[in-house]
């Protein structure tokens, strides 16, 4: 038994989120090209001899109780295995919330494994994996981690090479989405062949340690409908643009838009004219990062 375990939730961003069709139950079938970066939470794990799972954030607006996926994640382990005592979970959030960068799943994730290590529960990665999916669709992505290819509703994970490193540009807008609502706006049926990113030729360009080839395959389908109602998006996505990035887009469902640099120095000057200069009244959190690649958490 371990008594204290401190932990870091990933962030991820979608290098290519294409939407092949609506099913009859409501959810969307996908192909994503998912790639984990260096932004995390932190995330404290404290042994308590009470039973159950208590939780605090630094963040008065996230749900401090069942709602959390953190301590959702606790919950579902505690119970399956019948533990008799429990877990205080202490989370300190750096991810964009609401944001497209899977925050909340990449809490579970991280939870699920703190969680089997500390009572000594021994859960391979894939078992994780299948007891993340009751939390979330990309909650098996986020225990995973790296360069993959989510398909199905984002649980069916090809793990893929390494993307080459560059520097990553984060800047989340003022606003928030709800990932739902995205969803339930976008009208599959509508989109013209062109609007389709080419996730074959993304992943084959990442076989071949391409990452000029990814910069130029990466596209969003979400990014239309979320752009049209907070044109900021397409503003950021530009300024980055013309600071020399290799390519810039929206992750997952908004509004967090990111940019690929391949020059440091780029990439800081990029920074800089986003946090004090001509982006600064358009976001609330900008951060320049890398691509994280190890692979178990
Ligand atoms: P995705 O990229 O998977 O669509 P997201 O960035 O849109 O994720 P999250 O930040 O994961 O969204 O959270 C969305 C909502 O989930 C928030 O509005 C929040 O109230 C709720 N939530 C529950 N637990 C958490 C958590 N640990 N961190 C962030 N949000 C959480």
């Amino acid at each position: 038994m371990v008594k204290y375990l401190s932990l870091k939730a990933y962030g991820k961003v979608n290098l290519g989120l294409d939407v092949l069709r609506r099913r009859e139950d409501g959810y969307h079938e996908v192909r994503m090209v998912m790639q984990t970066v260096g932004l995390y939470d932190k995330i404290d794990l404290f042994w308590r001899e009470k039973p159950g799972v208590t939780i605090e954030t630094n963040l008065y607006y996230l749900p401090a109780n069942e709602s959390n996926l953190a301590y959702r994640a606790a919950a579902l382990l505690l119970e399956e295995f019948g533990i008799q005592s429990g877990v205080h979970i202490r989370l300190k959030k750096f991810i964009p919330v609401a944001a497209g960068m899977a925050g909340g799943s990449s809490d579970a994730a991280a939870v699920l494994y703190g969680v089997s290590r500390m009572f000594g529960l021994g859960l391979s990665l894939e078992e994780l994996q299948r007891r993340g999916a009751r939390l979330g669709a990309d909650v098996p992505y986020c225990v995973m981690r790296g360069t993959v290819l989510c398909e199905g509703i984002g649980e069916i994970l090809t793990p893929l090479p390494p993307m080459p490193q560059c520097q990553v540009l984060i800047a989340k807008p003022l606003v928030s989405v709800s990932t739902k609502s995205v969803y339930e706006k976008l009208r599959v049926d509508a989109l013209t062949p062109e609007q389709h990113p080419d996730i074959d030729g993304m992943v084959d360009a990442i076989r071949q340690r391409d990452l000029m080839g990814v910069a130029a395959r990466m596209g969003n389908v979400l990014e239309s409908v979320t752009a049209s109602e907070h044109p900021e998006i397409g503003i950021i996505r530009q300024l980055m643009l013309d600071s020399g990035a290799v390519n810039a887009m929206m992750s997952g469902s908004g509004p967090t838009v990111f940019g690929l640099f391949t020059s440091p120095r780029l990439a800081a000057s990029a920074y800089e004219k986003m946090r004090y200069g001509a982006g600064s009244q358009l976001v609330r959190q900008v951060y320049l990062t890398n691509l994280f690649n190890r692979k178990s958490i």
